[in-house]
């Protein structure tokens, strides 16, 4: 009886054996095969900028004060009305996010009132030091638009 029984447990152990091995691999040799990844995946973050090439973040360190670890660094300033650096009163003179803290939670972006922080799809984040991970600004503001603005809207 308890032959019978380690039988039919050794068939149904090799019936999953065999459904198996003919199944499509679920892992990719990365990184030369890349996984596709969902839209709202939540990478490495980017500060946007308006199509004039304003930076949209007004320094306002919502983003710092939501973050529970602690990861993000914002000092505004006021922003200079001969050179604007964004189209508030205010702008981020300094923005630093400590990527080996951060979580990914994406509370910074969900807090940002200009919907300056945005999370891209980048996950490729190793560095040879711990210096190198502490991301500065010039690191995360997305680059000027390469094309001008359509400002045919403007009064003349
Ligand atoms: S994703 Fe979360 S942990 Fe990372 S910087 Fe934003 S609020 Fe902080
Ligand atoms: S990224 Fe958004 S929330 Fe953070 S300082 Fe800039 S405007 Fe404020």
């Amino acid at each position: 009886m308890s032959l019978l029984r380690d039988l039919g447990g050794l068939a149904r152990g090799f019936g999953v054996t065999l459904r198996t091995f003919f199944r499509p691999p679920v892992t990719l040799r990365y990184p030369e095969q890349r996984p596709a990844l969902a839209g709202r995946h939540r990478g490495r973050h980017e500060l946007q900028r308006h199509e004039n090439g304003l930076e949209k973040c007004v320094g306002c360190e919502l983003c710092a004060l939501v973050c529970p670890a602690d990861a993000i660094y914002v000092e505004g300033a006021e922003n200079p009305k001969a050179e604007p650096v964004s189209i508030g009163e205010r702008y981020a003179k300094t923005y630093t996010i400590n990527m080996l803290r951060c979580i990914f939670c994406g509370l910074c972006v969900e807090a940002c009132p200009t919907e300056a922080l945005q999370m891209k799809g980048e996950f490729e984040l190793t560095g040879a030091d711990r210096r190198s991970l502490i991301f500065t600004k010039e690191r995360l503001v997305a680059p000027r638009p390469t094309s001008a603005p359509d400002d045919s809207w403007m009064p003349s």
